[in-house]
């Protein structure tokens, strides 16, 4: 009985969020009773289907709760104070494929297990797919710094665009219009704001060359180098430290360089980086 009365209260919490409802009950109220005698229905519903796939999208928020972080069998006290976990990185995406339709549906397949919250058009129409506190599945095998779980602790934004092809100004604009109101509504760095490349180097080119890191980091978003104020490094400085610092995982070295690379440089994605490179990883790694 106590995980099914955990799993009525998150899911009580999860269905008012998921419903874009902007606050949580305070009390225990009636919602909360018929949210608990649901929650236990659909827990026995869904015990009986092995098959994820053929679980609607209530079963599969049960399937969500069962796997999360109740311990039946140790002593259950109540905290007070709580609220639910906010996300504190932004990973941007290109979705290179060939229309917004062609990501909502490869979004809604039940092989692919893959999504994001938000999808941005080219005409910068902004489609929101999950709510922002629902862990989305969009970074994959990842690490930033000392983090390995990105997709717990960010919101992922897709971008219609092939991989080929600069970003229209429409979509830019809509794209900075989500990153204000996510950085304001969940206070998070301007550092936080980061491409797939970055977490997944080895692996990823997203967002491609064409993506204007240099104009959201103007805006807030992202870190930028000082123009026109380089200089070489001294002597000591050690760029694979300066990467690790900055967030890169080096174990694959040339793809942390690349990723860099493709990011701060743009003209030149070789792996090995140059006397001007150094300089320009000296500047922004002192910016951490
Ligand atoms: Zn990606």
């Amino acid at each position: 009985m106590v995980r099914s009365v955990s799993v009525g209260i998150l899911l009580s919490v999860l269905l008012s969020l998921a419903s874009c409802r902007s606050k949580v009950q305070a009390t225990v109220s009636k919602p909360l009773i018929t949210a608990f005698a649901a929650g236990a229905v659909l827990e026995e519903k869904v015990l009986s289907k092995p098959d994820t796939n053929q679980l609607t999208p209530d079963e599969r928020k049960v399937i969500m709760l069962q796997m999360t972080g109740s311990h039946p069998y140790w002593r259950q006290e109540k905290a007070i104070h709580y609220d639910v976990r906010k996300p504190n990185f932004v990973i941007i995406h290109h979705t290179a494929q060939d229309s917004v339709a062609q990501t909502i549906k490869t979004f809604q397949i039940p092989r692919t297990k893959v999504s994001s919250h938000y999808v941005i058009g080219r005409n910068g129409e902004i489609i929101q797919m999950l709510n922002d506190y629902i862990r989305s599945w969009h970074a994959g095998v990842a690490k930033w710094g000392t983090i390995t779980d990105m997709n717990s602790c960010s919101i992922g934004i897709e971008l219609d665009n092939n991989g080929r092809e600069p970003f229209p100004d429409a979509q830019i604009n809509s794209l900075i219009t989500v990153l204000d109101t996510l950085k304001a509504r969940y206070l998070i760095p301007n550092s936080n704001f980061i491409g797939h490349a970055d977490i997944a180097p080895a692996r990823k080119n997203d967002p491609s060359v064409f993506f204007p890191w240099k104009k959201l980091a103007s805006k807030g978003f992202g870190i930028w180098y000082d123009e026109g104020q380089l200089v070489a490094p001294p002597e000591n400085f050690n760029p694979i430290d300066a990467l690790k610092v900055i967030g890169y995982d080096t174990s694959n070295l040339k793809a942390a360089i690349v990723a860099f690379k493709r990011k701060f440089i743009i003209r030149d994605t070789t792996p090995e980086l140059t006397v001007y490179d150094k300089s320009v990883l000296y500047n922004i790694y002192q910016k951490y």
